[in-house]
């Protein structure tokens, strides 16, 4: 009740829920207080969580952001939300996202933009969340919620958690489970939580995980009790710290906060190791054209035909295909699926999508070569603090340049998350991402635990 009067006081302004389910929320709370009254129970009961609008939530519309979904109902649960509700968490709605996960600002979305709840010491700026879990970021910034769900394709759990000062992991490719999460690119696509501190983030990811098997790339493994690994401090572990992600024009409030990182983890105990990892400079490049091909393979389904938008009016089967993509999808879909269908035609397709694909496995195996010298990677979440929105909306270049430092753990498959680690000469705040070998969150989090 607390957090659905929040949500009253608080989402006019933010826009980040944009589905809310109070009365579906105060069932499942009375369901938990009677299991806990019994003594029965998961890890997770009562807890209020806010859902990223991309899991499919059986009976309650799931849009990812898109007019093409709007009105769609899915008749299933994603995995995912299914094994939070399984744990005894409590549904308060669904959240605002960039449209199918494309972007870092949450301006992309058919129901507005969502606002971060920081405001900037030196301007009167509204400012974005970050994307393209903004709606999720904000919310648990703005305690519209306990904590949320989030997904992440080359950054989007990590920077809207550096954006609003809370903490965000990725896991491992694998981990948690793609069953019902509305595609975007699916060899990059992972769950994983926006929370208020690294041992929600521990908790909620070990009840997002599961092995799947109606997920063809879920991971058959054992998911891990991640809060074992806090406090345990970084005494003796190998912090690498990689020369290529200094980039040009870096602010050197971000340069600044990440120096004071490797201090803090120095002074822990930790051995800090300088590393290079050659081909970060290909990383943005060989992202923006495999995820965009696998998305316009992926978004195909959106034919006006089974499910979503259809338009009205059509005069042959080819004017509907096109009406209803046209009408359905909005301005940043239509140029990603336009490079995605670019990139995958023939005679380009060797010259960009194939190229892409090795230059992806070169970035996998930069970070392979490390870890025998490191147990887990520093570096900034992003290259500033949150910007003004409409800063950057004009200019895609811009905007994809944001994702620079996230984009790698996806190529690679790695975990990695951001903790709130300092503030820039406005009071805003920003994050550290720590990077780990695949499976090893342990590690991740150890490392984040200190740094938070
Ligand atoms: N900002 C990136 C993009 O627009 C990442 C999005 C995401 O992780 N879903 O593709």
């Amino acid at each position: 009740r607390a957090f659905a009067t929040n949500i009253e006081a608080a989402n006019p302004a933010l826009n980040a829920y944009v589905v809310q389910t109070t009365d579906k929320a105060l069932d499942m709370a009375r369901a938990s207080d009677a299991r806990l009254a019994k003594g029965e129970g998961g890890a997770l009961e009562g807890a209020p969580l806010g859902i990223k609008d991309l899991f499919c939530t059986d009976g309650v519309q799931t849009t990812a952001g898109s007019n093409m979904l709007k009105g769609f109902v899915p008749p299933y649960e994603s995995t995912v939300t299914a094994n939070l509700w399984a744990d005894g968490a409590v549904m308060l709605g669904k959240l605002n996202m960039d449209e199918f996960a494309m972007g870092s600002s949450n301006e992309t979305s058919a129901f507005g933009p969502v606002r971060n709840p920081w405001k900037s010491k030196t301007s009167n700026a509204e400012l974005t969340p970050g994307g393209s879990s903004g709606g999720s970021a904000s919310a648990v910034a703005g305690d519209l919620c306990l904590a949320a769900t989030a997904s992440d394709t080359g950054g989007s759990i990590r920077q809207p958690a550096a954006f609003t000062g809370t903490v965000g992991i990725k896991p491992t490719y694998g981990r948690a489970s793609r069953f019902g999460m509305v595609a975007f690119a699916s060899s990059l696509d992972q769950a994983g939580p926006i929370t208020k501190t690294v041992e929600d983030a521990a908790i909620l990811l070990r009840s997002m995980c599961s092995f799947d098997p109606k997920d063809s790339t879920s991971l058959d493994v054992e998911t891990p009790d991640w809060t074992a690994s806090l406090g345990k401090g970084v005494k003796g572990l190998r912090i690498g710290v990689p020369r290529e992600y200094v980039v040009d024009g870096m602010p050197a409030e971000i340069q600044a906060l990440w120096d004071k990182g490797v201090e803090w983890l120095k002074a822990a105990g930790a051995e800090i190791v300088e590393i290079s990892l050659p081909h970060t400079k290909y990383a943005l490049p060989a992202y923006y054209i495999i995820a965009p091909a696998e998305a316009s393979s992926n978004l195909a389904r959106y034919d006006g035909m089974r499910f979503g938008h259809r338009a009205t009016g059509a005069k042959s089967l080819t004017d509907l295909y096109e009406t209803s993509r046209a009408e359905g999808f909005g301005t940043e879909v239509q140029r990603r699926l336009t490079i995605g269908a670019y990139v995958l035609s023939a005679g380009f397709y060797d010259a960009y999508y194939v190229r892409a694909l090795k230059v992806r496995r070169r970035i996998a195996q930069d970070f392979d070569a490390v870890w025998d010298k490191v147990d887990a990677i520093l570096t900034p979440s992003t290259p500033s603090a949150a910007f003004a929105l409409g800063d950057k909306e004009i200019d895609p270049i811009q905007m994809y340049l944001n994702d620079i430092f996230t984009v790698t753990a996806n190529l690679a498959g790695l975990p990695g998350i951001s903790v709130p680690a300092g503030v820039d000469s406005g009071g805003l705040p920003l994050g550290l991402q720590v990077i780990g070998k695949a499976l090893d969150e342990a590690t991740v989090f150890q490392v984040a635990d200190v740094l938070e």
